[in-house]
Parts: structure tokens; sequence; C-alpha cells
């Protein structure tokens, strides 16, 4: 008998690919468990214009509290575990992950167990300015022996503002394609074996066909050990 365990997304930065989540989280339960099946799940949706404040302006303790009084919220309603649709906000994932009892499906996590199962050692990171500058994900992936590459910081200005100016928005544009390619394309000069996609709109831009490297999309590779968690024989 497989069992069907309810999960709470923390989603809404943005959107646009907390929509990636619903869908991707719900196809999965269904080829799993078949029939009419679909997730048990909760989406906190937050309005992203107040998060991208609280980013710009370095308020990261409001951020977290904000985050974490969510997650309490939905750990009080009953959800079996808690997931956080966003690479960047997981710079507060302990403020989270501290101040609930159920477990906390860290991203980079899973990204970092994913290129570790992919036997690569160096790879690139792209993500926003937080994510590539700060230490709390490159970190966590050198925890695990891992070579992190972020681009150099004209690079880092492009992929930043094509996530907050497009992506977030919905926009795929073929140029900014071609600059994320050429990005990825100066890194395999350098030696790189994959690169992270670690912000959760990338996906949308961007799959395996247009790099020669393997890409760790961190939104499929959340989603797959979510669902992991999901559906579970009893
Ligand atoms: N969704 C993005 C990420 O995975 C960026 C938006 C945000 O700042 O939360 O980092």
């Amino acid at each position: 008998m497989k069992k069907n365990e309810k999960i709470g997304l923390i989603g809404g930065m943005s959107w646009e690919s907390s929509d990636l989540y619903y869908q991707k989280i719900n196809k999965l339960v269904n080829e799993k468990m078949g029939g009419l099946n679909s997730a048990h799940l909760i989406l906190y949706s937050v309005n992203f214009q107040e998060i991208e404040h609280m980013q710009s302006q370095g308020h990261w303790n409001d951020a977290a509290a904000y985050l974490k009084e969510i997650a309490q919220k939905l750990e009080f309603i009953g959800v079996d575990a808690i997931a956080l649709c966003t690479n960047t906000m997981h710079l507060v994932a302990p403020e989270i992950s501290n101040h609930i009892s159920i477990p906390f499906f860290h991203i980079a996590d899973a990204v970092a167990d994913e290129i570790n199962l992919a036997n690569k050692t160096k790879v690139l990171l792209l993500g926003t300015k937080f994510t590539m500058q700060k230490d709390f994900y490159k970190n966590l992936l050198h925890l695990k022996g891992i070579e992190v590459v972020v681009p150099n910081m004209n690079q880092q200005e492009i992929v930043h503002s094509i996530i907050y100016n497009e992506l977030c928005l919905g926009k795929i544009l073929e140029k900014s394609k071609q600059d994320y390619i050429s990005i990825i394309n100066d890194a395999i000069a350098d030696g790189v074996q994959g690169v992270v996609l670690g912000c959760t709109e990338i996906g949308m831009l961007l799959s395996n066909e247009d790099v020669s490297i393997q890409i760790f999309d961190s939104t499929e590779i959340h989603v797959n050990k979510l669902v992991d968690f999901i559906v579970n024989d009893e």
C-alpha cells in the first residue's frame, strides 16, 4: 500500500516557479501512484514584491521571521514536511528548520546529493547574486566535497538581472538564453563538469540540450526529493 504524505510548500518566490513545483509534484505523484491520485499539498504563496524588498534592503532577519511563521502555520495545519520553493531564501533556512518539528527538505542538500550521484566534483553555480555571492549555498556543496565556481562580476549582474526582470515575470527571451549559454561555455573552458541551475526559474530558460555539460536543475531535483518523501511504501 502506497502512502501519500502531506507536504507544505512555501512559494510565490516567484509564483512562476511555484507553478512548476505544483505541476511537477502532481504529475510525478500520479505517475507513481496511478489512477486519479494527486499530491496532498498546501501551497502558501507569498507576495514576492515584499520578499524582494527585504532581500534588496538586506532585511534577512525580517524575512527569516516571516518565513518561519509561515512554516509553523503549515505545521499547525498538519503537513508532514516543509519545503521552501526558492534557492535564495534558503539563506534563512536554519531559522525555519530549527523552529519546526517536521522534516525540512533543503534544496541545496538535494542538489549536492545529485551532483555526487553523478560523480561530478566541479560545478558552475548560477542563481541570484545572493546565492552566487554569499556562503550559505556554496558551503553546503563544499561540505559534500563539491568545488563550486561562480561567474565573474559582470556575468553575475546579467544572470541576476535576467532572473528578476524576466524569469520571475514569466518572460523567456532567446537573447537571455544565449547570454546564459555563453557564461556556461566560459566556465566549461575553466573545467566545470556540470552547471547548477541554483534558482528555481532558470529551468524555464535552459535545458540539457542547450549545453554540453550536465545540468543540475534545482527545481527538478527538489521536486524529485519531495515526491520520494510524499509517496512511500507504508
Ligand atoms: N526563485 C529564485 C531562487 O530560486 C529567485 C527568487 C528569490 O529571490 O527567491 O533563488
